[in-house]
Order: C-alpha cells, then sequence, then structure tokens
C-alpha cells in the first residue's frame, strides 16, 4: 500500500456539466418515461451524483483498486485466514457459461455438470478428511460450525439425551466456535491450554464429569500452531462420556494427504475452500464451510443432498431426519466449482507437497526468527503458522505487535494476524503458505529483523508507522463502525 504520488490528492473529480455518455441515441421504439413507469411523485428533479467524463471514472477505480493490498500484490502472512494464491485457471473454470450461467431453478436434468461436479466435489473432501459424507451448502466456516452444532443437537435429540446442552471449547479457539455453540442454544465451557498449548487432559476430564456435554469442538491444529498429540486420547475421553467432537478445520492447509481427521476421532468438521481450496476471500464475499460428518451424524445433513443413480444425478428432499436448509439453493456454487479446479489440478501428489511446503515455510520463519522474537511455544517444530510474542520489544522499547504489524506495512508486506490467539501475549500470528517462493519470505524475514533492530534503536519509527501509506494510523473500532462511504458533492 505505498503511497503512489502521481495520484490526485483531491478526491473530488466531479464538476458539473461533464459527462462519460453524452451520445445516447434518440429512443427509436416505444417505451414508457421513468415518470410513467414509477409515478412522478416518485421521481426527484436533481440527484446529487457526481458528474465525470469515462476517463475520470476509469481513474478514480483504478486508484481505488490500487489503494487495497490483496494476495495478487504481494505477500499476504495474516495467520489463521490461510492468504494463499488464487490460480488463475479456478477463474477461468467458474467463468465458463456452462457454470456462471446457470439458475439455481432450471430443472435437474439441464444441471446434470453442475450436479456431478458436486457430487464429486462432495466425494474428494469426505476422502480428505476420512468421514462418510459432506455437504457443500454452508458459506463460511462460522456457518459450517453452527451446521454442525445443529446437528449435534439433533443427534443428541433423537436418542433423548436433551440434558446436553453444554459444549467444551479451548481457550485458544477462534472466536467463531463458542459464537456458534452459544448461537444453537448451548451453554460454552472454556478450558485453558496446557503450558505447552495443547488441551489439558486434565481439566477436559473435570469438564466431562458433568454428562452434560454435548461436543468439544477442537481446532487441530490449533490456533497456536501446534498439533494436538494427545488428539486420539481426547476423543475418546469426550465420547466415553457420551459427546461428540467437532474438528475446526480452518488448518486444514497443514494435513493435506498427511493425516486426516476422521482417522484422529473427530465426528464432524468444517473445511474452510476459500482457505485451503484457494478460492478468493476476504472482505466478505462468498466463500464456502463444508461440513464433512462420520455415519453418525450423516442423517442429519442439510437438504437437499445431491444423488447418483446410474449415471445421471439428482436432488433428494427427502429426509424427515435433516436439519433442514442453510443456505438459498445450494451453497455458492462458484466457489464450489474453483475449489474443485483447484484439487483436480493439485492432484492427490499435489496437494500433499502443498502441505508439507506450507510447514517448511513456517517452520522455516519460526527458526530464523527465534533468535529476534519469542516463539510463542517452545515445541521442536510448528506446523503451517509460525506464532511470536512481541513482549521482549514491548518490554525493552515499549514497540508493541500492533506496531510491528504496521512497520510491516512500511517494508511492503501485509501485517501477519496480532493478538491472536489470545492465550499469547502480544502475539504475531505469520502464515506464510505453500505458495510464496523463499525469495519472498527471505525479504520478509529480513524486514522482521530489521524491526526487531529499529524497536531496540529508534523504537519511535516503529510506534509510529506506517509512514508510507495514504492514511497513517485510523481509530480502528470508528472505522468500522463509522464508515463514511456517502458521496457528498463539492460542486452544486
Ligand atoms: C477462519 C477461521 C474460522 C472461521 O471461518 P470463516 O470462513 O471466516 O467463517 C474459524 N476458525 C478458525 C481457526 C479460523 O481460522
Amino acid at each position: 500500500m505505498s503511497k503512489n504520488t502521481t495520484e490526485p490528492l483531491i478526491f473530488e473529480v466531479s464538476r458539473p456539466g461533464r459527462r462519460a455518455a453524452n451520445l445516447l441515441p434518440e429512443c427509436d421504439v416505444p417505451y414508457q418515461s421513468p415518470s410513467e413507469l414509477l409515478g412522478a411523485e416518485n421521481l426527484r428533479e436533481t440527484l446529487p451524483l457526481p458528474e465525470v467524463s469515462e476517463l475520470d471514472v476509469v481513474r478514480h477505480f483504478t486508484h481505488l483498486s490500487q489503494r487495497n493490498y490483496s494476495i495478487d500484490a504481494g505477500f499476504y502472512p495474516l495467520g489463521s485466514c490461510t492468504m494463499k494464491y488464487n490460480p488463475k485457471v479456478n477463474e477461468r473454470t467458474a467463468g465458463l457459461p456452462g457454470f456462471a450461467s446457470l439458475h439455481p431453478l432450471q430443472p435437474q436434468e439441464t444441471v446434470q455438470g453442475a450436479l456431478e461436479l458436486i457430487y464429486e466435489l462432495q466425494n474428494l473432501l469426505t476422502e480428505i478428511c476420512g468421514m462418510k459424507a459432506t455437504t457443500l451448502q454452508p458459506s463460511a466456516g462460522a456457518h459450517g460450525e453452527l451446521l454442525a452444532m445443529m446437528m449435534v443437537q439433533a443427534y443428541h435429540a433423537e436418542r433423548g439425551d436433551t440434558h446436553r446442552n453444554t459444549v467444551i471449547i479451548p481457550d485458544s479457539a477462534h472466536g467463531t466456535n463458542p459464537a456458534s455453540a452459544a448461537r444453537c442454544g448451548f451453554k460454552v465451557k472454556g478450558i485453558s491450554s496446557n503450558s505447552k498449548g495443547c488441551t489439558d487432559l486434565v481439566q477436559l476430564a473435570k469438564a466431562l464429569e458433568s454428562g452434560n456435554v454435548a461436543a468439544l469442538m477442537l481446532t487441530n491444529p490449533n490456533t497456536v500452531g501446534l498439533f494436538e498429540s494427545d488428539i486420539q486420547q481426547v476423543c475418546e475421553m469426550v465420547h466415553a462420556a457420551g459427546g461428540l467432537v467437532y474438528c475446526d478445520g480452518a488448518n486444514m492447509n497443514a494435513m493435506l494427504g498427511l493425516t486426516r481427521p476422521g482417522d484422529m476421532g473427530f465426528d464432524v468438521m468444517h473445511f474452510n475452500l476459500h482457505k485451503t481450496f484457494s478460492t478468493p476471500h476476504g472482505g466478505g464475499g462468498p466463500g464456502c464451510g463444508a461440513v464433512s460428518v462420520q455415519a453418525n451424524l450423516e442423517p442429519y445433513l442439510p437438504i437437499p443432498t445431491v444423488e447418483k443413480s446410474g449415471d445421471s444425478f439428482r436432488w433428494n428432499f427427502d429426509n424427515s431426519k435433516s436439519v433442514g436448509k442453510v443456505h438459498s439453493f445450494y451453497g455458492a456454487f462458484l466457489i464450489a466449482v474453483r475449489a474443485y479446479t483447484y484439487i483436480r489440478s493439485l492432484g492427490k501428489e499435489g496437494l500433499r507437497s502443498a502441505s508439507e511446503n506450507a510447514l517448511i515455510n513456517a517452520n522455516y520463519i519460526r527458526a530464523r526468527l527465534a533468535e529476534y522474537y519469542d516463539v510463542a511455544y517452545n515445541a521442536p517444530i510448528c506446523m503451517h503458522e509460525a506464532v511470536f510474542s512481541a513482549s521482549r520489544q514491548k518490554r525493552e522499547g515499549d514497540v508493541r505487535a500492533l506496531d510491528i504489524s504496521k512497520r510491516l506495512m512500511d517494508y511492503g508486506f501485509h501485517p501477519p494476524t496480532n493478538y491472536f490467539p489470545l492465550i499469547v501475549p502480544e502475539a504475531l500470528m505469520i502464515e506464510p503458505t505453500e505458495t510464496e517462493s523463499k525469495q519472498t519470505i527471505d525479504t520478509f524475514i529480513e524486514a522482521m529483523i530489521s524491526i526487531a533492530k529499529e524497536a531496540k534503536e529508534t523504537p519511535e519509527i516503529v510506534r509510529t508507522a506506517p509512514h508510507t501509506t495514504l492514511v497513517s494510523r485510523l481509530d480502528e473500532t470508528m472505522a468500522v463502525k463509522n464508515l463514511d462511504l456517502r458521496y457528498e458533492p463539492l460542486f452544486r
């Protein structure tokens, strides 16, 4: 987001009378005027719209797009978010008219290819995670969590276990986990992690004693970047107490082709197709939080499901145990096309090496920066994210994780995630992903080392960063809550 010096600093380009399209021909077919169509009382004589030429419009939007940092513009190590490169071939397939121009109400005989793609992608995801069945309906990971909790509730209800009203969630979890459980009507019981950053089995056993536990929600690898090595025992303990185990699969990019949540003992999980399977995300666009289940939860999957008989595919709405629909029609279909393209273009070997390289890149960063920043947990290796603490910088120069993140912008990088997970003080969570070259990662490491030196020698420059962006520090709460998006004309 470096300052573009040729960009005009005056935002207002409107001038009275300026037009982009003056030359529309007279209409030569019968038509209704706007006042006939809408009623004159609904029309305004004048609207305070910007008056600009075509070139003004093109430059305005081009400049705006350049202010937006993106994975196509540079390194984006935002931990937990898996900001990997989105291959352009995914866009080609998602743009094929046979997919892009479908209408969701078309008769199913005319959308056999789309149904086949959904069916195949579901099977691929089911195999990748080692479970029994998958749905693509949820729009995001958090939406998948909610669907999973609805299915957990339906499962216990059918068994008459309606007293199971509690969901256990470790303190390292993403905030969406407790929100999803609570939204579903469950009580959330937090347990703290042990000194190694993993699930504390003693605390877990205590939390299970009540007999009211419906489920445990666990992220693996967890949000401090570590693999839960006791995971099989954790699942056995929860099952023995009559509960189910949910895997927050946002960190699946660490495990493709290496290990499977289904084999570890999880009953249900979500994938973030927009993270692990490279569909574009950020800024609230459409995603997909596919949910996979073991046989015990399959009856509760949302309707419709896609079924295959012989060579043809059909929607099946006929399932009285289903929790119902969680999305209009069938989810974000073109996201599914992108993820399917990604999985098929990498293949089994490619997926596995994607995860292997994600792990190598994160461990390389962790090893090279360990001298300059405190590593959050002293495990021999991390998974696909390296979590540091800026506690040393805070102590020595009153420089905080936020300051380091802001300063990285001056070096041309998107900041890492900071202040998450909450259990790491001054957390800096770096996820390089597999798609970055060693050159890019080395340049990032050099920037982090420079900033560590600045934090010691000239801390003021870090505390007041960024210095090269169009605007510097915003009131981040007000910037979100009080968006100033309305156009107010300067000239009337
Ligand atoms: C991203 C993320 C989620 C939520 O996923 P969305 O698709 O953003 O709703 C949940 N848990 C973890 C650990 C995540 O990183």
